[in-house]
């Protein structure tokens, strides 16, 4: 009988994969991969830390659906918060008009947020997050009659979203070289992070060193820049790279004594995935804009939400239209995914998720800890709940494999084979699982990496 059943349930996966290579583009795919270098996986449903494909094979989510989750997929609070907004009020538009999810939403952000947050600004996906950014520092620059403020300073490796100028400044030549000639051009400074480090110095060291490498690049443009954006403590897209938080305190210190503002990119940091609510907490800083989406919602819609300063909004105000913020997306402050965003704060107190968390991370180091002896991993690191295991050629001399032998690749068709979903970024695989992980779940994520980095390595 079982086996009937999974047989029929794989012909079902089987034919979905051929509808769906026949008429969808997925994202960041080379879509001539499917289906024979990559398997395309049809999923039903999510339960906590777990998908559960068509054909019935659970899969452990180890990236929490690109770094969106939270809780756990399909969390009963936020499905039924968003369930009983739909009921009452799906959407209206945002300008001239409010609502209950979205005040609330906006109160509940900033009695959260680095102080000296003080307005809210809604839009529909991080890349928007940052495009909105970029454009009130700029404009707020104008309004207060400097207008020469045209530059922003981005970091190396760092990532900030896909759409033109959120990709402009990012460094990911994976990501950027092909639309280079489209983009605007930021001063890139070099990362603080610690894996980049000079022998023997340490990260705190590594980073005030890049601080004064900032410093100089702000000098030999004095009045040109609007603002620097980075991600906080870090870097994910650009391969889980860390750094230590001294960075952003002499950062802060640095666009201060410039007139610029700092932009903290905490789309995917932001929502206790470094430990703390903001990664910016760490260092004891507050943006001037607070750019927030992925878990936003909990991971159940696309929202973000850029947070800024009485400063910022005050240079707004005006007899002039044009010198309002004219920004708009048609779903600006949807209520679906305000009452998400909602219920998704509502568990961070109800359950105690950043204690919690704690004690997670912790066990995360003890069943990474023994990866880092194996003769291809050249570091072991994590901040709260991401943490990240760098295979190279020899190890601790970090150099890295070619690229061509693609080792991640192996590595997550090994992973997926065995039921975890792991998505190396490059030779760099990392767990940043839902909160709601536990520990024999932890184990089997362990024991699948293990084998998964055996099986990547292999000559
Ligand atoms: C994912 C990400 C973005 C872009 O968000 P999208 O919703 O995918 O557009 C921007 N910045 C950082 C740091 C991210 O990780």
């Amino acid at each position: 009988m079982d086996t009937d059943t999974d047989s029929t349930r794989r012909a079902e996966a089987d034919a979905w994969r051929a509808r769906d290579l026949a008429a969808v583009w997925h994202p960041c795919t080379q879509m001539k991969e499917h289906p024979g270098t990559l398997p395309l996986v049809p999923i039903r449903r999510g339960r906590g830390a777990w998908l559960e494909g068509v054909d019935g094979v659970r899969y452990l989510d180890a990236v929490s659906s690109w770094w969106t989750n939270l809780f756990g997929h399909a969390e009963p609070r936020i499905a039924e918060a968003i369930a009983a907004q739909a009921r009452e009020l799906e959407h209206v538009i945002y300008a001239g008009f409010s609502h209950a999810p979205g005040l609330a939403l906006a109160e509940a952000l900033l009695a959260k947020a680095p102080t000296g947050l003080s307005r809210v600004f809604y839009g529909d996906n991080g890349s928007a997050a940052v495009e909105i950014a970029l454009k009130m520092s700029f404009h707020s620059h104008a309004n207060r009659g400097e207008p020469g403020r045209t530059r922003f300073i981005a970091l190396g490796n760092g990532y900030h979203g896909e759409t033109l100028g959120a990709l402009s400044m990012g460094d990911i030549p994976l990501y950027r070289r092909v639309y280079a000639p489209l983009l605007l051009e930021p001063l890139f400074a070099p990362s603080p992070d610690a894996y980049e480090a000079a022998p023997g110095e340490g990260a705190e060291a590594c980073a005030l060193r890049r601080a004064d490498e900032l410093a100089a690049i702000f000098e030999a443009h004095p009045g040109q820049v609007c603002a620097l954006i980075l991600e906080p403590l870090v870097q994910c897209a650009g391969g889980m790279r860390m750094h230590h938080p001294a960075y952003l305190r002499r950062a802060r210190e640095i666009c201060d004594a410039h007139g610029a503002h700092l932009i903290a990119d905490e789309i995917a940091v932001g929502f206790g995935r470094t430990g703390t609510l903001f990664a910016c907490e760490q260092a004891g800083v507050s943006p001037d804009f607070l750019c927030l989406s992925k878990g936003l919602t909990g991971g159940f819609l696309p929202m973000s939400a850029v947070l800024t300063t009485a400063a910022v909004y005050d240079a707004f105000l005006d007899d002039s239209r044009e010198r309002a913020f004219l920004h708009s997306h048609s779903y600006t402050g949807n209520p679906l995914g305000c009452a998400a965003a909602l219920a998704s704060l509502a568990i961070f107190d109800s359950d105690g998720v950043l204690a919690r968390n704690r004690g997670t991370a912790a066990r995360m180091a003890e069943l990474a800890a023994p990866l880092a002896a194996h003769p291809n991993v050249a570091e072991v690191r994590q901040t709260g709940m991401i943490l990240a295991i760098e295979l190279t050629a020899d190890g601790p001399g970090k150099t890295p494999f070619p690229a061509a032998d693609r080792r991640g690749l192996r590595a997550y068709r090994h992973a997926i084979e065995r039921g975890v979903v792991l998505r190396p970024l490059g030779d760099i695989l990392y767990w940043m699982p839902p909160y709601c992980v536990g520990e024999e779940e932890l184990l089997h994520l362990a024991a699948v990496t293990t084998s998964a980095i055996q099986e990547a390595t292999r000559a």
